[in-house]
């Protein structure tokens, strides 16, 4: 390289570098504390369709174990499936008169699609991780949802700014029995967040424990904390329990610029939440829109649903969760000749920052 085109190397990248630094420096005052500006928070979901193979004799099917990620950078808010369907099972020939010999599922049908984890992942934020067992001869029809955020707001004045969502320390704990119902037990994980924060990404691994399956996952402590129940037999292993706190604020380094408004819809206590009423028979799809009980949220996104499996939960099960931009849709499925009861919410955040700080 020749002394000129290396001085000339150097005029470009001069060049490119001067309007960047004046960026930087006219962009302290624009947001000094005192401007009304907001900035879009960018706010999105992520899916996947996967194929189980089921017990029978059709062994091929992707993986039971899953991975999905938000965009580079961003950070996963939420980890969701929905079972859509078991394909009948065609036993091979020769026919058999009794029932297939093989060891399958107790229903041949959704209900034997088990879940054996959902969470984030420890190390990257953009990560999801996924585990199932489907024990229906069939093969199972799943798909895989995530909400994400991007891990900054978009520009407004010439700068934009940090949002922070941390993890919580994964726990490994026993459930406990619940208090009213037989054969459902109980994890609590108490208020891990603080009033700045509110807890997302609610996960789990039941690893070792064959039997359980979801009934509630829902918040507590106002949002800072969360809780889940599986019904089960005894356990004989403990779970793994995650999640992350995220900031209400969005940030300059340390020092919080705006606050972002973050709400559980209808309520932050389950027994509060939105009632469903599932009749005996065909799957009910059962949504709730983070502003059809408020339209000032109309603005806000479902980013972390929940739900509580009440009257006749023995008897229905949850087959799944599907994020729609401000609503979230749940499916259940009941087998009770009486009205089964659920309560729906969902964690509705505003996809603008707001001014001042909290
Ligand atoms: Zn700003």
């Amino acid at each position: 390289m020749t002394a000129q085109s290396r001085y000339r190397i150097a005029a470009a990248l001069g060049a490119l570098i001067a309007p960047l630094a004046l960026v930087a420096t006219t962009s302290a005052p624009a947001d000094a504390g005192t401007s009304s500006h907001k900035h879009q928070i960018y706010e999105y979901k992520v899916e996947k369709y996967i194929r189980l193979a089921g017990v029978g004799t059709d062994t091929v099917g992707d993986s039971p174990t899953q991975t999905l990620s938000c965009d580079p950078g961003d950070i996963v808010l939420d980890g969701m499936w929905s079972i859509k369907n078991v394909d009948q099972y065609n036993p091979p020939p020769p026919d058999p008169d009794g029932p297939p010999t093989t060891t399958g599922g107790v229903y041949n049908d959704a209900r034997d699609v088990y879940v054996v984890s959902s969470y984030p992942d420890q190390f990257d934020p953009r990560r999801w991780n996924f585990e199932f067992d489907n024990r229906a001869y069939g093969d199972a029809q799943v798909k895989l949802f995530l909400t994400c955020i991007r891990s900054f707001t978009e520009y407004t004045n010439s700068h934009r700014h940090d949002i922070k969502v941390r993890n919580v320390a994964p726990i490994q704990a026993f459930t406990a029995p619940h208090a009213t119902y037989t054969d459902r037990y109980v994890y609590d994980r108490g208020a891990v967040c603080t009033a700045d924060e509110m807890f997302v990404a609610p996960g789990f691994d039941l690893t070792g424990l064959a039997d359980h399956r979801l009934v509630a996952t829902y918040p507590t402590n106002s949002g800072r904390g969360w809780e889940w129940e599986f019904g089960a037999s005894a356990p004989a292993a403990a779970p793994w329990f995650y999640g992350k706190c995220i900031e209400r604020r969005v940030f300059d380094g340390a020092t919080p610029r705006h606050s972002v408004g973050m709400k559980h819809m209808p309520s932050a206590s389950f027994a509060s939440g939105f009632t469903v009423s599932v009749p005996l028979g065909d799957q009910q799809e059962s949504r709730y829109s983070c502003d059809q009980d408020d339209n000032s949220l109309h603005g806000y996104k479902a980013m972390v649903g929940w739900f509580w499996m009440g009257n006749h939960w023995d008897d229905s099960w949850y087959l799944g969760m599907e994020p729609r931009p401000k609503t979230r849709a749940y499916v259940f499925w009941n087998f009770n000749g009486t009205p089964a009861q659920a309560k729906i919410g969902t964690l509705c955040i505003n996809s603008r920052t707001s001014f001042p700080l909290p």
